[in-house]
């Protein structure tokens, strides 16, 4: 029973680029998936396809069983869901602060305001970005800017949570504090967790299925135990 999964996904942009052919794929709750491929190889196509900001040019996107909507409530539900963090941080971050920056998913998720509280706070702290909270987002590092990008999406406790390059740009340090916060996320909130990556080292190390793309095909797909066994 999987949470998203996708059907014979294929996605052609409208000069006529074929970024993605005929993609089966899916997501577990509590699993980390590992998403390797080359520049150009999909894999942002791919996660735009499952938060609903493109839509397939043929094949589906599940929602737990359902077929996502296309409507804006039903995209609006999705985003609640379907959390994406983007490799550049700076196409996430507009607010004064690094506080606001954190709260502005929160606030629209309906909850109340001592819940979004604790949820902010709690971000904060787990992504070491809590001191940094009255700071202006612009003045950080680039490493605290994706640390402030992860928490402003994981505060909003989605089902499903999609990361582009989590680790890039941070040193060995700022790598495994990332990843042991998403395997401690995977296991505590149950979340299915899909990060593309170009550091293979993670996958054995954090990831439980791998999917690897090649010019918009599934190459190799699979448990990793299974792929990393084959000769
Ligand atoms: P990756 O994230 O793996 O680097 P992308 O999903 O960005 O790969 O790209 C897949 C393919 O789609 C590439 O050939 C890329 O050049 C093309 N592509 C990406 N964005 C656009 C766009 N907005 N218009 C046309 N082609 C695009
Ligand atoms: P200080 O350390 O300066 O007293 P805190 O960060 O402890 O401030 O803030 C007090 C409370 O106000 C916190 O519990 C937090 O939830 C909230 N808060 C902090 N900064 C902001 C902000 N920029 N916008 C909204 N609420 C905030």
């Amino acid at each position: 029973n999987y949470i998203m999964e996708t059907k014979n996904l294929s996605f052609q942009y409208p000069d006529g680029t074929h970024a993605l052919d005929n993609i089966c794929l899916h997501l577990e709750k509590g699993t980390t998936t590992g998403l390797l491929g080359g520049n150009g190889a999909g894999k942002s196509t791919l996660f735009l396809l499952l938060n609903g900001i493109l839509k397939p040019t043929q094949g589906e996107v599940l929602y737990n069983n359902q077929p996502i909507s296309y409507t804006s409530k039903g995209l609006q539900q999705l985003r609640q869901s379907v959390g994406i963090v983007f490799q550049d941080p700076d196409t996430q971050l507009f607010s004064a602060s690094v506080y606001e920056d954190v709260s502005f998913g929160v606030v629209n998720l309906g909850i109340s305001e001592s819940e979004a509280r604790v949820r902010i706070e709690r971000a904060l702290k787990q992504t070491g970005t809590y001191e940094l909270r009255h700071k202006p987002t612009h003045s950080l590092s680039y490493g605290q800017k994706k640390r402030v990008a992860l928490a402003g999406i994981i505060a909003m406790e989605p089902t499903v949570l999609i990361l582009d390059e989590p680790t890039a740009g941070l040193d060995p340090q700022g790598v495994k504090e990332i990843m042991d916060l998403i395997d401690t996320l995977k296991q505590n909130l149950n979340m299915a967790i899909i990060i593309a990556t170009h550091d293979m080292d993670l996958v054995p190390l954090y990831c439980d299925y791998l999917y690897v793309l090649k010019s918009g095909q599934l190459h190799t797909s699979g448990t990793v135990s299974d792929v990393f066994s084959q000769p």
